[in-house]
């Protein structure tokens, strides 16, 4: 019997990184998964959908099809999200900030104020949202996307309290340096100037994260087994938002 079994799953951001491993994670151990992207077109998942996570409309239709082929909805990762790059703070514009907030902040909302009604009818259910390391602390993203993930990590904390008494949870992973779409940039400069041995070493695990180690948190948040956590931020990041920067002394 898989973690997830009979549980009726939404993944957005389901083509790559975080949410591609998530996809993949809760299908394995039993979840119908509803998988959500800009594009999904080789999406290995029971049902998969072309939509904008960031949009009112097309968010009403994904839980909308998930409740109408499946009878309802179990478990939301809104994880679908934008980095906007690293634009000096000076030069951003009103433009970034809104398109970066609509999708890594307004997104997770939508999908609660349009999961949570069906989740309620049925006596409860899990919201995970990818907020991130960025949302702790600075020079892990830009201004709009550290403030977007800030704006996640309080959206949590009112979401969980405005539906009390529903049974409805609503908790966010705080992701540190994975590898994946959003982080390749990263990566290739850094294999390119022979340097990615020093990826991640701010960390105490001193190495980046996969994107299995984060779709593990999520299987965990998403299944019953975290019946008593609600309202949390998770960090999944080697231990980095634990530690100030210091010069790392050897052992
Ligand atoms: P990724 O780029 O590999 O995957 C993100 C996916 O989201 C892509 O498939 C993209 O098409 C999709 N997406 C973006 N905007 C969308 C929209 N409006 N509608 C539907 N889909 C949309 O990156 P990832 O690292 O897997 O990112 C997943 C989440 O993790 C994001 O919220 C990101 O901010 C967060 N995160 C990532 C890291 C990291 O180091 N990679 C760290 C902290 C947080």
């Amino acid at each position: 019997m898989g973690r997830l079994s009979g549980k009726r799953a939404i993944i957005t951001g389901a083509a790559s990184g975080i949410g591609r491993a998530s996809l993949l994670l809760f299908a394995r151990e039993g979840a119908r998964v509803l998988a959500v992207d800009r594009e999904v077109a080789a999406l290995d998942a029971a049902l998969a959908l072309a939509a904008d996570a960031g949009d009112e409309a097309s968010v009403a239709d994904v839980v909308g099809r998930c409740v109408t082929e499946w009878g309802g909805v179990d478990a939301v990762f809104a994880n679908a999200g934008v980095s906007g790059g690293r634009i000096p703070l000076l030069e951003q514009t009103v433009e970034q900030w809104q398109e970066i907030l609509r999708v890594n902040l307004i997104g997770p909302w939508l999908m609660i104020k349009h999961a949570a009604p069906a989740m309620i009818g049925q006596g409860g259910g899990s919201i995970v949202c990818t907020a991130s390391v960025a949302a702790l602390r600075a020079n892990a993203g830009g201004s709009p996307y550290s403030a977007s993930k800030a704006g996640v990590v309080s959206l949590i904390q009112t979401a969980a309290n405005a539906l009390l008494g529903t049974g409805v949870r609503v908790n966010a992973i705080c992701p540190g340096l994975i590898e994946t779409g959003m982080t390749r940039p990263i990566f290739d400069l850094a294999r390119a100037r022979g340097t990615e041995s020093r990826i991640g070493q701010l960390n105490p695990l001193q190495r980046h994260g996969r994107p299995d180690e984060i779709a593990a948190a999520a299987l965990f948040l998403a299944s019953d087994e975290s019946s008593y956590v609600n309202g949390q931020a998770f960090a999944v990041d080697g231990g980095l938002s634990s530690t100030h920067p210091f010069a790392g002394h050897r052992r």
